[in-house]
């Protein structure tokens, strides 16, 4: 069944009303008639089934038939951030790291990072990318899509770690000394409801002076095991570390 965002959140109505983008994929896409089903995830992350029942030129009108009852989403608020990585990395870490939960992307140019975009780059970079995870959390029956933030400057990453209540840094030194625990016991110490950022580099990983700086504001770092990921696949262990421990029994 067709999954569709809307931007308010829920409220008892008799009926629903569809316009814009959604009106145009229901319609002309899918070419769906009165009767047939689709849920509608409001932006409160509560989602119900709902049932056409008319469609006229401009809007699609919908009833509900009841809420949705399985919770998609991690009981953790995870923020995965990512130096800038070569290519269309990002795109790749946004649609799988959408599919495994993520709450948030935050991109931001690392020193290794090669690409240098500039504000107009990302503000297109930023439509993209939530393009891309509007439709990896329709596919994943998400309850809401991720946000997307383009820093301009490392430093503004680092203004945003007190908001959260761990910040933690995959440094691919910690892995080669062994450093085995850190990211583990974060988890176990992790309460529902509590929220992590977990900062990952690029594909020339971190310098010495951007840890230090990093650990000045809070950040710990961490090993993610003994091999060395490439840099979009070290977000994607993460999350799938952190769905083990939370989701799975
Ligand atoms: N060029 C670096 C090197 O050769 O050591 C590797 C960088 S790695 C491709 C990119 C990023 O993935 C790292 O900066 C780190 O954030 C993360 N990463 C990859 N493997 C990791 C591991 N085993 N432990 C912690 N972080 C890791």
């Amino acid at each position: 069944m067709q999954r569709y965002f809307l931007t308010e959140p829920y409220e008892v109505k008799e009926h629903y009303t569809i316009t814009g983008e959604n009106y145009h994929h229901i319609v002309r896409v899918m070419r769906m008639e009165s009767g047939q089903q689709v849920f509608l995830a409001f932006s409160d992350q509560l989602a119900i089934i709902a049932e056409i029942i008319d469609i006229t030129e401009e809007a699609v009108f919908l009833k509900e038939i009841s809420k949705e009852q399985a919770e998609k989403e991690l009981p953790v608020n995870v923020t995965i951030a990512c130096g800038y990585p070569k290519g269309d990395k990002l795109e790749w870490v946004v649609q799988k790291g959408t599919e495994l939960g993520s709450h948030r992307f935050i991109g931001f140019p690392a020193k290794a990072s090669v690409v240098k975009w500039d504000s107009k780059k990302l503000v297109k970079k930023t439509d993209r990318l939530k393009k891309i995870a509007t439709e990896a959390a329709e596919q994943s029956h998400r309850q809401f899509v991720p946000d997307i933030v383009l820093l301009e400057k490392e430093q503004e990453l680092m203004d945003v770690f007190s908001r959260y209540d761990k910040v933690l840094i995959a440094y691919e030194e910690s892995a080669k000394v062994g450093e085995r625990s850190r990211f583990a016991t974060a988890l176990s110490e992790l309460v529902v409801g509590e929220s992590i950022l977990i900062i990952f580099g690029p594909e020339g990983g971190f310098s010495p002076a951007e840890i230090e700086k990093f650990q000045e504001y809070g950040g710990v770092v961490c090993g993610l095991g003994p091999r060395i990921l490439r840099a979009e696949t070290a977000p994607l262990y993460a999350l799938s570390a952190i769905s083990y421990q939370f989701e799975l029994v």
